[in-house]
């Protein structure tokens, strides 16, 4: 049997032992210390903007407290993205509120700013103005960021930006990750860099920054014994998780291009066949990391969606539908949604492939195979 080719696995810089020795050799076996902040100022100094890094322990546990800071609460409304992983909606719930779906539009599978906007009136006239919205920029692709922006100033809603799956991507030369009140990333054994679990909050400000810390550290008020006014977590990044985090970003924007060549790689080998498309940017104000490619496979194309999948599974290589939208999982059927079948019909005829750094010529030849016998 051929060794699995992976959607996206782990790919190492070299020097992530180096950070992690040195956190041994110093004793600094804690979830704070010398990588956690080096980590942190390394990605400060990457998305520039002037922007404050909080290592947090994952992407899910930075949204949960940009909520928590958002002050929403039992029974508000949150918006979010229905085109999206659960990670992205589940805090909404842990804060006892309700989340509001909304569908994609078909340029770059994000949020659709028409519907949001629809949505928004939909439940002010209700008597419920939401309390948040959640972007995401999906596959790493960024989202409609001025038009979403806008229908948030507008109504005078924060804005939570996902770029979980985001990082090293731009919108109109500026890195995403910045665009939100409240910012997260998530550096998951899957994404484009990974520090094994961990994620990350990114703040405008250096009193967010602060506020993130203490809570995610027990929010202690200053004493000397423990004295606690408010709900604290425990959501800080290992001093060790941070060191693999230094190795990786020193390899990010090569991984970066790595990624994007394997997009390259499926436009090839796509190119001439009837009805499959590869996601990709549709004009220059968008730069991609397609942190995973993705085809949608139309009712003409030589191959169905099972059939490619299959085909794929018996040679040992993994494939992924797209992500199944929120308002239609079975945890989420009570929740309101917005929008028409944008989400649904990607879901539908949508597979993610193979997109790692770290494909070997040897492994894009099993794949270019798997295809050619199906054209
Ligand atoms: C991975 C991911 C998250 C959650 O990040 P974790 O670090 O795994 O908690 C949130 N949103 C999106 C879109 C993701 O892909």
């Amino acid at each position: 049997m051929n060794s699995k080719i992976w959607l996206s696995s782990p790919h190492m810089g070299g020097n992530e032992q180096n950070y992690i020795k040195e956190a041994f050799d110093t004793n600094w076996i804690a979830p704070l210390g010398p990588n956690v902040t080096g980590f942190e100022k390394d990605i400060e100094t990457y998305l520039k903007e002037d922007m404050h890094v909080a290592a947090l322990s994952s992407g899910t546990a930075a949204i949960h407290l940009a909520l928590v800071q958002l002050g929403v609460d039992i029974d508000d409304e949150v918006i979010c993205q229905t085109f999206t992983f659960s990670a992205s909606a589940n805090p909404i719930i842990y804060q006892g509120a309700t989340p509001i779906f909304i569908d994609s539009e078909s340029e770059t599978w994000n949020m659709c700013p028409i519907h949001l906007e629809e949505a928004i009136k939909a439940r002010i006239s209700k008597g419920k103005k939401p309390k948040a919205i959640i972007i995401v920029h999906l596959y790493g692709m960024p989202a409609k960021v001025d038009e979403l922006l806008a229908v948030a100033i507008k109504y005078n809603i924060p804005v939570v930006e996902d770029a979980a799956e985001a990082l090293g991507s731009t919108y109109k030369g500026r890195k995403c990750g910045t665009f939100g009140d409240y910012s997260i990333l998530s550096f998951n054994g899957n994404k484009i860099i990974t520090t094994s679990g961990g994620g990350a909050m990114v703040c405008n400000t250096k009193e967010k920054k602060k506020n993130t810390i203490f809570l995610a550290t027990q929010a202690r008020d200053e004493a000397i014994h423990y004295e606690h006014s408010q709900i604290g977590y425990n959501y800080r990044m290992s001093n060790i998780s941070a060191g693999i985090g230094r190795g990786q970003m020193e390899v990010l924007d090569k991984h970066i291009k790595l990624r994007r060549e394997m997009n390259t790689f499926y436009k090839e080998l796509f190119k001439d066949t009837k009805e499959v498309t590869v996601f990709t940017e549709v004009n220059q104000n968008r730069f991609s990391n397609h942190w995973l490619s993705c085809i949608i496979i139309g009712e003409n194309a030589p191959f169905t969606k099972n059939e490619l999948y299959h085909k794929m599974t018996e040679a040992n290589i993994e494939t992924r539908p797209l992500w199944k939208p929120m308002h239609l999982q079975p945890v989420f059927k009570n929740a309101p949604y917005y929008g028409s079948n944008i989400s649904e019909t990607l879901f539908n005829s949508g597979l993610c492939l193979p997109s790692g750094s770290n494909l070997t010529k040897q492994e894009r030849e099993r794949i270019y195979r798997i295809v050619e016998s199906l054209k």
